[in-house]
């Protein structure tokens, strides 16, 4: 999702394929900077030396003037190298680096997505301060373009939901790392609940937090939309939604890819680390003055000091105040 900037900003100078997981493809169909979608599918069909090599070689076929390394990793260098790019571009950090034909810096004070941004900026670039592109008046939002299938299955999701006019605020209580989840989701929904048609969001693994949050504000005020839908319809799922609550994790990419206004919970992260939300209304919350956060550079799955004071002290009636705060900004 953070490199869809990079892909259109590309895009201005050429056709676009873009080569990527298996689960990662989807999000770009309906893309319009994307001329090609090309699975790498590591773990699985394309699976070691022999998988990688069969790639190259079909790559090779399109005879690519450049490569832009935006997952930095020794084997997409090297897959790079063997399909023959004659520049590859890649951050100076990355383990893939000696492959590289250019090195570019990687700004710890910038957004991700306009880091990624950079790896188009032309050679010479500091690195520092804003990027040139942006000065351009080239996006750094991410964008996505969910299409006829994911209206409709947004529809067929939304189809019993009474229309009673209330709002629809998303609420995305899940992360894969356990300190990155805020422990008062249900709490807040109920608060919200009156107000609004709260719809919570996230992959299969998130079904229990959605019944937790049914059970504390009332199931018919809720819509459970956890292992639903595919992301890219989850993204067309958040475009009618007045704002989304989320943790620092995937969701709040998805709402900025659409546009809708997003609150990003932060615990033992900070939105210094570059992954905050880029909607255009966001704002962002977390414990400022606790000595031990930011604590990890993902959030370990389990609190170090074992107080777990970064996300059990954001207390649930502070955030309501954002939510609404965010609401009327
Ligand atoms: S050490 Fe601090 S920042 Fe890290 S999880 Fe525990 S309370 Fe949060």
């Amino acid at each position: 999702m953070l490199t869809t900037p990079l892909i259109a900003a590309l895009a201005a100078r050429g056709p676009v394929d873009v080569v990527t997981t298996p689960a990662g493809a989807p999000l770009l169909a309906n893309h319009p900077a994307v001329r090609a979608v090309i699975v790498y599918d590591k773990r699985r069909a394309d699976a070691g030396v022999g998988g990688l090599w069969r790639l190259a070689r079909r790559l090779r076929a399109a005879r690519y003037d450049a490569a832009y390394m935006a997952q930095g990793s020794l084997r997409s260098a090297a897959l790079a190298r063997f399909a023959g790019a004659r520049a590859i571009v890649g951050f100076e950090t990355s383990g893939g680096k000696w492959l590289y034909t250019r090195r570019v810096a990687y700004a710890k004070d910038r957004h991700h997505a306009e880091r990624l941004l950079s790896l188009a900026e032309p050679a010479g670039s500091s690195g520092a301060g804003t990027s040139p592109l942006r000065n351009l008046g080239i996006a750094v939002q991410p964008r996505l373009y969910p299409g006829e299938a994911e209206r409709t299955a947004v529809d067929a999701l939304l189809r019993d939901v009474p229309r009673d006019g209330a709002p629809y605020v998303a609420l995305a209580p899940g992360s894969i790392w356990g300190t990155k989840r805020w422990p008062h989701y249900a709490a807040l929904a109920k608060r919200l609940a009156p107000l609004f048609r709260v719809i919570v969001v996230g992959g299969p693994d998130d079904a229990a937090l959605a019944a937790e949050i049914a059970s504390a504000a009332g199931a018919e005020r809720i819509v459970d939309a956890t292992g639903k839908l595919t992301l890219l319809a989850s993204a067309h799922l958040l475009a009618r939604c007045a704002a989304l609550v989320t943790n620092d994790s995937a969701p709040q990419h998805l709402a900025s890819a659409v546009g809708t206004p997003t609150l990003t919970i932060f615990g033992p992260t900070v939105p210094a680390f570059g992954f905050g939300p880029l909607a255009l209304r966001h704002r962002t919350e977390g414990l400022e003055g606790l000595p031990c956060r930011p604590c990890d550079a993902h959030g370990p799955h389990e609190c170090p000091l074992g107080h777990w004071r970064c996300m059990r002290g954001l207390d649930v009636a502070h955030i309501e105040d954002a939510v609404h705060a965010l609401l009327h900004s």
